[in-house]
């Protein structure tokens, strides 16, 4: 749904709601868009708000995306730093915790989409975590 300033040759403004830009112009066109105070046909559209602000900076557009990698690569360190790297055998090491056949501390490591959704299935609190590249190999 698209909100339109619209003006009609005697300057009165009104909202126009459309599908579309080409619903409106479709509408425009076959003299459909009439003012709802003097039922003049002779709309223009008015630069509305949006319009107006695409010279603005851009920075709002950036900062987010940075913000959120930003606050993911804090969240993975932390794990990384209170976790211990069991590697492969991670869903055998979290089965074995939870059945308490090893003291329970907390892992990370790597489990298969598959053995994620068995270990859950069990009862078993894994938290899948996306790792950004830069973990992938070897820790320093
Ligand atoms: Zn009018």
């Amino acid at each position: 749904m698209k909100v339109l300033d619209l003006q009609c040759s005697h300057h009165h403004s009104f909202e126009g709601w459309f599908a579309s830009q080409d619903d409106f112009e479709n509408q425009l066109a076959r003299g459909l868009v009439a003012c709802p105070l003097c039922a003049d046909t002779t709309i223009t559209k008015k630069l509305s708000a949006p319009r107006l602000n695409l010279s603005a900076p851009q920075e709002t557009a950036n900062v987010e995306p940075a913000q959120l990698e930003a606050a993911l690569m804090k969240a993975v360190r932390q794990v990384v730093a209170n976790t211990e790297d069991v590697g492969d055998s991670f869903p055998e090491e979290a089965r074995k915790m939870h059945y308490g056949e090893t003291a329970a501390r907390n892992i990370r490591g790597q489990a298969t989409p598959e053995q994620t959704e068995a270990l859950i299935d069990e009862g078993i609190a894994v938290v899948p975590l996306p790792m950004p590249e830069a973990f992938k190999g070897p820790l320093q």
